[in-house]
């Protein structure tokens, strides 16, 4: 079923469907490409139309092997499509669900790929703001790398911030995932490179370790994490890597690397990580971790917080990722609302207190009296009590684009500076 897409393109074929609209197979003037056509209710607003035009030279400008060019964009009737290059492969999410975790060879060399387009990309003043595994291409016409990686790309670019405008916040609805979002994103500064990024940290600790850092349960559980929690250390990979992981993921933005410095870090890596096989861990039980954070919040003074972030746990005894001080040795801070009402951490302090007093996580297959086989009603009503928490501790923490608000908002709503935001050079 041949499509035609403007007067210069044709879509043959559906290649993959996204939160934005369908990647398509095409055929232009000069051969193969893929062209994303966006949804209709995007490709009808006529403000998003109209950045869509503006936008057109960022768009447009990246050339570089790691990243997905857009080579030109369609604007005709109700189409509105991006042309890009082919990637004849698969996506890295598909991949991950498919193997669950990759070896560390593996996981390193996708992460310095990226980290290479990102730094393209930061160069010429561009944040991608949705780095994740669905937006990373593996080309499997590429040659090996090592760990036999196969070249990653990062696609999408400039998508993200072409379709998060305040008037689409109001939907009623949460968009994507917020295991990848930056604690500043959370806190509603605007997005430089470095949340770019903190979500490649997130992608390597999740290629590795099977999970993200700070994802499960209920969204407002994962935002509460990215500002609040320390990384939960991984056990068998070399210190180094460790480190690098945590200072990526560290909550101030300018304590993490730039891209170009991770890249070539990264690559540091490859020749220890040889002929090492994936991780053997389990993911902490975020069931768990709710009934920390509950217990953390019937005794503010910090206590049962102190017990469950320092406490070797019994051997009958549940092992729980409770959220731990942002800086060490302080009390839990439950009227935090900013990133400027904290002290921030020194990245020393930051990647003491990971290693300090994070969880490790369980052995694999490990399981716990607390998992949902054995779930009790008290637990239950917690929960409850907690998707309450966390959705008021959400709009305080005043999540742009991600719980959303109605309709009714009015005209006036704040300008969403994100659009004029350059790069951190
Ligand atoms: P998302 O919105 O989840 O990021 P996309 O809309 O970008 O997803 O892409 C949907 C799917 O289409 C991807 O998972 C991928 O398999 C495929 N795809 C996207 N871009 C390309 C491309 N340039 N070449 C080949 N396949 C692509």
């Amino acid at each position: 079923m041949a499509r035609k897409i403007g007067s210069r393109y044709t879509a043959h074929q559906i290649l993959g469907r996204g939160s934005a609209g369908t990647v398509w197979l095409g055929d232009g003037p000069e051969g193969p490409v893929a062209i994303k056509l966006l949804r209709e209710d995007l490709a009808s607003d006529q403000e998003l139309v109209g950045r869509f035009v503006q936008e057109r030279t960022a768009l447009l400008g990246l050339d570089h092997p790691r990243v997905v060019s857009v080579s030109d964009l369609v604007v005709d009737g109700n189409d509105l499509a991006l042309v890009m290059d082919l990637v004849r492969g698969t996506d890295l999410r598909t991949r991950l669900d498919r193997e669950r975790r990759l070896a560390p060879e593996a996981a390193v060399a996708i992460a310095a790929d990226v980290a290479d387009g990102l730094a393209a990309a930061h160069a010429a003043g561009v944040v991608h703001r949705d780095v994740k595994p669905e937006n990373i291409l593996l080309d499997m016409e590429g040659p090996l790398g090592p760990g036999g990686a196969h070249p990653a790309l990062l696609t999408d670019f400039g998508v993200a911030k072409l379709i998060d405008t305040p008037r689409r916040t109001r939907a009623t609805k949460i968009i994507g995932t917020p295991d990848y979002l930056a604690p500043e994103i959370v806190e509603g500064l605007p997005p430089r490179a470095a949340v770019d990024i903190y979500a490649l940290a997130t992608v390597l600790y999740e290629l590795l370790a099977g999970f993200t850092p700070f994802g499960g349960g209920h969204p407002g559980a994962v935002l509460r994490r990215h500002v609040t929690e320390t990384v939960v250390p991984l056990p068998g990979i070399p210190e180094e890597l460790w480190q690098l992981i945590v200072q990526c993921l560290a909550k101030a933005p300018a304590s993490r690397l730039r891209a170009s410095e991770l890249s070539a870090r990264l690559r540091d890596q490859l020749p220890l990580l040889a002929g090492m096989p994936p991780l053997d861990v389990d993911e902490p039980d975020s069931e768990a971790e709710e009934d920390g954070y509950a217990a953390n919040q019937a005794n503010p003074a910090g206590a049962a917080y102190g017990d469950l972030s320092q406490r070797s746990a019994g051997p009958d005894e549940p092992r729980r990722r409770g959220a731990v001080p942002l800086v060490p040795g302080s009390a839990l801070d439950s009227s935090r609302d900013t990133h400027t009402s904290m002290r921030v951490p020194a990245p020393d302090e930051l990647a003491g207190g990971a290693r300090g007093t994070a969880r490790a996580p369980r052995a694999a297959g490990q399981r716990r009296p607390g998992s949902a086989r054995h779930k009790s009603d008290t637990v239950r009503r917690r929960r409850i009590l907690l998707g309450g928490a966390a959705v008021v501790i959400t709009a305080a923490l005043g999540v742009g684009g991600w719980l959303a608000v109605t309709d009714d908002t009015p005209e006036t709503a704040p300008q969403d500076t994100r659009q004029s935001s350059p790069a951190q050079p």
